[in-house]
């Protein structure tokens, strides 16, 4: 069985890794694909968020990057894939990926959505709270792969961390 992990990745985070890693253990594929949102301005381009992420998975045997555009369910077709993996960190995660899982459902009835519970100590992060972070010069290191915490000093002109 083929899964399919999408998001916004921008940037990836360490909770988006571990989510990949425990995905990638469970099924024989895992596509992790960056969707193009016209309606929202990334601080990562597509090409970056793409390249951050090979370059965080390229131990994990079985772990393809692609990047996608319209509906999950055409695109999880397209692969393949007969689930989509997405986390969850808290109660306030839940609705609105219950909604999205439902609507995917009626739209592609042989799909699955499975989700994973977010490591206990990755429950705080997410691409906003780590460009919060570093937009005010915090230390991200335990926050994300050494490769994004170059870019997220680069993008708010900060010094490079000691990855
Ligand atoms: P989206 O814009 O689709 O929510 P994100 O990149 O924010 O994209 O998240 C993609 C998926 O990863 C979502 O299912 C989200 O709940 C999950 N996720 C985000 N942060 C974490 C984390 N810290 N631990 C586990 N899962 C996470």
């Amino acid at each position: 069985m083929r899964a399919l992990y999408p998001g916004s990745f921008d940037p990836l985070t360490l909770g988006h890794l571990d989510l990949i890693e425990r995905g990638s253990r469970l099924f024989d594929g895992l596509v992790v694909a960056v969707l193009q949102n016209p309606g929202k301005t990334p601080a990562f381009s597509l090409e970056r968020r793409l390249e951050q992420i090979q370059e965080a998975t390229s131990h994990l045997a079985g772990v393809e990057v692609a990047s996608f555009d319209g509906l999950t369910v055409h695109f999880a077709r397209h692969c393949g894939a007969g689930v989509i993996l997405r986390g969850l960190r808290a109660l306030s995660d839940f609705e609105f990926e219950l909604q999205i899982a439902h609507t995917n459902k009626s739209l592609a009835p042989d799909l699955e959505t499975l989700f994973l519970a977010t490591a206990v100590h990755h429950s705080f992060l997410s691409s906003s709270v780590v460009k919060e972070v570093a937009r005010f010069g915090g230390d991200v290191n335990h926050m994300v792969p050494p490769g994004v915490a170059v870019d997220l000093a680069r993008l708010f002109n900060r010094s490079s961390p000691q990855a």
